[in-house]
């Protein structure tokens, strides 16, 4: 990240960057396009190893906690009630994940958030909700914007979809769902045509914590899923959102903590810093669209180049000719 705008005071958040500098490469979505076939987690479980992965555990505030593994960080929030936790990573590490856990609580889990349809953020669902036993009274609820359940069920060329475990059956449709777990209310947000066309973001109103999913991924330039619905306007109207959900610290660091999607967790000033860049990057190409310049122009000039070093490295998933396109492509209005 480019110098934080806050102060330089050794903060919680600090802290929280040193542990996750070297437990999280920038890159996201790993095998994410080639694993969108019909049955999305199989088909990812398939193409990566899984065999090393340890799962982290962070702890970020009051009752919030970061799990970190492979594919996207995990939230839990955890008390007297159970456990509520946001995406699943992948289904082999489901039994790690439980294991991570159950350190923290071994009361039942009561809910799973999925923040969009991802492979890396929705794989887990089947095989953690066959680990979570069945409690009377307060059954395991898989929640998702209804867009998420709509892309899970009618995968393409499939006429007559059969119903896939794991499921978000406990979808949502409205702007936002609430409910209260553990004393404290969580508030789900659905972002519009942002990273997908079914993002939801998490509030933990009492921890003052914010879980982002693939909406903000520090590190690396977002993924515009224009197949699937996202938009940089979308994209940009959603962090505006989170900047709305966040109060900064002293010197404005800490305050509320945010979970991003991939990477270390941040605070208010690190989402303020990536809005900033998707606008400004945002603006030069629709100058040069205004310009009337092709996208061949467009990437031939390199309208990202002063951001590159910060969101792309070698293993980025998005490259800075794959955003810029995507950006292109969206502001053009074409997928
Ligand atoms: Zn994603």
């Amino acid at each position: 990240m480019q110098p934080a705008l806050g102060g330089a005071g050794a903060s919680a958040c600090q802290l929280h960057r040193g542990a996750r500098a070297s437990a999280l490469p920038p890159r996201f979505c790993a095998a994410l396009l080639a694993a969108f076939v019909i049955v999305v987690p199989v088909t990812a479980q398939a193409q990566q190893n899984f065999d090393n992965v340890q799962i982290q555990t962070l702890p970020v505030q009051g009752n919030v906690y970061m799990l970190a593994g492979a594919g996207g960080n995990i939230t839990l929030q955890v008390g007297k009630d159970g456990v509520l936790m946001v995406d699943t990573e992948f289904a082999p590490l489901a039994p790690r994940i439980m294991g991570e856990i159950r350190k923290l609580s071994p009361g039942p889990v009561r809910y799973i958030i999925n923040t969009h349809v991802h492979p890396d953020h929705v794989g887990g669902n089947d095989a953690l909700a066959k680990m979570i036993p069945q409690t009377p009274g307060a059954p395991l609820k898989i929640i998702a914007h209804e867009n998420v359940l709509n892309r899970m069920t009618k995968p393409a060329g499939a006429e007559t979809p059969e119903p896939q475990p794991g499921l978000p059956l406990d979808e949502y449709s409205t702007p936002f769902k609430d409910l209260r777990l553990n004393g404290e209310a969580i508030i789900i947000y659905h972002e519009p045509n942002a990273h997908t066309d079914g993002d939801s973001v998490v509030l933990f109103r009492g921890s003052d914590v914010v879980s982002a999913g693939d909406i903000f991924t520090p590190g690396g330039y977002p993924f515009l899923d224009l197949e699937r619905g996202g938009s940089v306007q979308g994209e940009i109207a959603a962090l505006n959102h989170i900047l709305e959900l966040t109060v900064p610290g002293h010197t404005q660091e800490g305050g509320t903590y945010v979970i991003p999607g991939h990477g270390r967790i941040c605070d208010e000033a690190d989402v303020v810093e990536y809005r900033d860049m998707v606008v400004i990057i945002r603006d030069r190409i629709r100058d040069m669209i205004a310009k009337g310049m092709t996208i061949d122009q467009v990437k031939a000039a390199r309208p990202s180049r002063d951001y590159d070093t910060e969101y792309v490295s070698k293993d980025s998933f998005v490259t800075a000719d794959r955003f810029v396109e995507a950006v292109y492509k969206s502001l053009k209005g074409a997928k």
